[in-house]
C-alpha cells in the first residue's frame, strides 16, 4: 500500500471528474444549440406505392407525412405546397410525395383508407380527391367529428373519375389497409411525431412552414445531383 500517493490520486479523480462533468455541460449546451436544426436520415422514405407527384425522374424528393384530421396540414396545403409545386415540381425538379399518419384515429384511418382506395382506381384523381378532403375540414371545431363515410362518398361524387360504388365496397372491406399499415412503419422508421412532418431527401425539416428552409435544402441537394 502506497498510502503517501493517495491525495495526488484524489487530486487526479477529482480532475477528471471535473473534466468529465465539463464535458458533459459542453455536450448538453451543443445539443440544446442543435434542437433548432434538421435531422438527417441515411435514407429517404421509399415512395414505391405512395402517391407521388411530378417527373419519375426528378433528382429530389419530396415526402410530406400528412393527416387529413390536422389543421396545420390544411394550412401547409394551402400556403407552401403550391409554391413548392410551381417551383420546384411543375419545373421537373422535385417529385412530391404523401403518407399518411394517423394521429387523430378512426377518422384518420377512414381519409387514409379513402385516400389509397381512390389512388388504387386513378392515381391522377387521387390529388384532386386529397385537396377535396382537406379543403372540407371545418376551419374551426376540427376535433369534431367530420371524416366520415358520407362526406368522403360525397366528395368522390364530384369528381367523375372516380366510381363511386367502387370506392364505397373498398371502405366497407378495408382493401386499402396493407397501404396504410405501410404508412405507419415508415412513420415509426422516421419517427414522426407531429404533422405535417417534410423531407427533403433524407432530411426532416424542424419546421415545415420554412419554406426558405426547404427552398435552400432543395438548391443544395440539386447543386450536388449535378
Ligand atoms: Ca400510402
Amino acid at each position: 500500500m502506497k498510502r503517501e500517493n493517495s491525495p495526488f490520486k484524489i487530486a487526479v479523480i477529482l480532475t477528471l471528474a471535473v473534466l468529465v462533468l465539463l464535458a458533459a455541460l459542453v455536450t448538453i449546451n451543443k445539443m440544446k444549440s442543435n434542437s433548432n436544426t434538421e435531422t438527417t436520415y441515411d435514407k429517404q422514405p421509399p415512395i414505391e406505392g405512395q402517391p407521388t407527384l411530378g417527373d419519375s425522374n426528378a433528382p429530389i424528393t419530396v415526402v410530406e407525412f400528412g393527416d387529413f384530421k390536422c389543421p396545420s396540414c390544411k394550412a401547409w396545403g394551402e400556403t407552401i405546397y403550391p409554391q413548392l409545386l410551381s417551383d420546384y415540381v411543375d419545373t421537373g425538379k422535385v417529385k412530391f410525395s404523401y403518407i399518411n399518419v394517423l394521429f387523430h384515429g378512426d377518422e384518420s384511418k377512414l381519409g387514409s383508407l379513402a385516400g389509397e382506395a381512390v389512388y388504387k382506381q386513378n392515381p391522377e384523381s387521387y390529388w384532386i380527391f386529397h385537396k377535396e378532403l382537406f379543403k372540407a375540414q371545418p376551419s374551426e371545431n376540427h376535433d369534431g367529428l367530420w371524416i366520415t363515410n358520407e362526406k368522403i362518398l360525397e366528395i368522390a361524387k364530384t369528381i367523375p373519375e372516380i366510381d363511386v360504388q367502387q370506392l364505397q365496397n373498398d371502405l366497407e372491406n378495408q382493401s386499402g389497409l396493407e397501404e396504410v399499415n405501410k404508412d405507419e412503419k415508415l412513420v415509426e422508421e422516421f419517427k414522426v411525431e407531429s404533422t405535417p412532418s417534410i423531407m427533403v431527401n433524407g432530411t426532416m425539416l424542424e419546421d415545415p412552414f420554412d419554406y426558405k428552409k426547404i427552398k435552400s435544402l432543395i438548391d443544395k441537394e440539386l447543386e450536388e445531383s449535378k
